[in-house]
């Protein structure tokens, strides 16, 4: 018998652990760890979790037809997991334990100890990469070192990675059958179902390569132009089943490979890439430098700044009442549907940590809250990039002005009206500052100047170069 241990791995295609479990050809049993004082720790949150338990159910189906029935473990947290799934292992008469790695540093230290029980106990232990496209060690600078700029860290990977493909797995033949039979997947959500948006997010690995199709089909040719307008449905929305595993990255990769070489969707191509890139960059970064997984700045003079405190202040922009109408705009995007825009993650990551000089922890953590694809490396990542506290971070100086990109990136105010109706009646130059049109029914002044702001957060960094000085 062979056990397999699913995390954020949630699908039968292209999943290393599984396929390499089957090839031994005898039969397989799952187990999965309902873990809900864990994920409330690492802050998850419930439109997360709930796409999570729903995918639970799909992949219980998915792998009875492949005659692999799925365990379940409910346990508070991590803490004796580790055991509790070598003593399944045993119990079944497991000669091996396969699970697919994973970066955060909680789920490193409880794959290490069952990694150090099984070694002890004689079950043979497999951990393999599968949620990057290289493992986090093997990709460094000439110095032997991990990359800390994204463009290099790139160079380096760019050519095999288009040319040698890593491979991907197919859904494996099914298994001999077995006597173990399936848990029931006991609901831990507590949330009403409304707030759990899976109108939105439905669950499974079909749904996620539906999407994958319809976006390598029709939106990639035009990704480079669409991808940064928020109004537009320009990007793949697959950020939720990445993060957990509900299509593989390789998948992913090898759809957009195909279509590299068309002149038409080359350039899009290339950029999509690129943004799963970054999505591996940021895994490198979290097993190279663990202090960002542990609530650190990645620049460790940058713990020095002057952070303001404010509750009220975190609320309005949690909120989405800032009185800048695409911060606004943004944060309900955010609150309504558990998923933001990318650029909008840039724009409201700086307004908190650079106009409102607010700590980006606090920031990172209420995205965590939030997001239906939360990911501790990308968001981390994200955030620190925005405060220019991290690595390849924007430069401190480099504050978007909250105006102008409005103005840029959603010029006739679509996705302003979509997400703030108060302010639907303005014409499409005074939405994107309504305090030109004097006071707006319902809606805020701005909260900060932006020249003020701009003013205060470049003094905050000045005077912590004066400090390390
Ligand atoms: C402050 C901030 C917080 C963020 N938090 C998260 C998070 O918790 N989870 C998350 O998956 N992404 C996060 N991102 C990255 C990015 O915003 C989302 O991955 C993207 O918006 C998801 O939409 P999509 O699937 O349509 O992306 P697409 O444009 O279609 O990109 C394809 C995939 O590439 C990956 N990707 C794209 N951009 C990035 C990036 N900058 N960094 C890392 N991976 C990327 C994602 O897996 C995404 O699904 C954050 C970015 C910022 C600036």
């Amino acid at each position: 018998m062979q056990l397999v241990w699913f995390r954020n791995d949630l699908r039968t295609l292209d999943n290393t652990a599984l396929y390499y479990a089957c090839k031994r050809g005898q039969p397989v049993t799952a187990v999965v760890a309902i873990t809900p004082e864990q994920w409330q720790s690492h802050g998850d949150a419930p439109v997360k979790q709930s796409l999570y338990y729903r995918s639970l159910l799909t992949l219980k189906s998915s792998l009875a037809q492949l005659n692999i029935p799925l365990k379940v473990i409910e346990t508070a947290n991590f803490t004796g997991l580790p055991q509790q799934i070598l003593d399944l292992s045993l119990q079944l008469g497991c000669t091996a334990i396969h699970m697919n790695r994973h970066y955060e540093w909680n789920e490193r230290q409880c794959e290490e100890e069952l990694a150090r029980l099984a070694v002890q106990a004689g079950i043979e232990i497999q951990r393999y990469t599968d949620q990057v496209f290289h493992e986090p060690g093997s990709v460094l600078t000439g110095k032997g070192e991990y990359y800390t700029v994204f463009t290099p860290f790139k160079k380096n990977i760019w050519p095999t990675l288009t040319q040698q493909p890593p491979q991907s797995y197919p859904v494996p033949p099914a298994c001999p059958a077995s006597a173990v039979t399936a848990d029931g997947i006991p609901c831990w959500l507590e949330a009403d179902e409304a707030g759990l948006r899976a109108d939105l997010w439905p669950a499974g690995e079909e749904e996620a390569i539906r999407r994958l199709e319809l976006f390598v089909e029709r939106k990639l040719p035009l990704y480079g132009q669409l991808r940064d307008i928020p109004s537009q449905p320009g990007t793949s929305t697959l950020s939720p089943y990445l993060a957990l595993g509900i299509i593989s990255p390789r998948t992913c990769l090898h759809y957009a490979l195909s279509r590299l070489p068309e002149a038409r969707a080359h350039q899009g191509a290339e950029a999509w890439i690129n943004e799963l890139i970054w999505r591996d960059f940021y895994k490198h970064i979290l097993v190279g430098f663990p202090r960002v997984s542990k609530h650190r700045a990645f620049k460790q003079d940058t713990e020095a700044l002057a952070w303001r405190h404010s509750d009220s202040d975190l609320q309005r922009w949690q909120q989405g009442q800032t009185g800048y109408p695409l911060v606004d705009a943004a944060m309900r995007q955010l609150n309504q549907t558990g998923w933001m825009h990318n650029r909008l993650r840039m724009v409201t990551a700086m307004f908190l940590s650079k106009h409102l000089l607010l700590d980006w922890r606090l920031g990172e953590a209420y995205f965590m809250s939030k997001l239906v694809d939360g990911d501790l490396a990308a968001n981390n990542g994200g955030w620190q990039w925005s405060a220019s506290t991290g690595t390849d971070a924007a430069p401190y100086f480099r504050i978007f002005n909250p105006v102008s990109q409005s103005e840029k990136f959603d010029p006739e105010g679509r996705f302003i009206r979509r997400f703030v109706p108060e302010l639907a009646h303005l014409d499409n130059k005074t939405i994107h500052s309504p305090w030109l049109a004097g006071k707006v029914a319902n809606y805020p002044a701005p909260m900060v100047d932006h020249k003020f702001a701009r003013q205060r957060v470049l003094d905050s960094f000045q005077a912590l170069k004066e400090i390390s000085a």
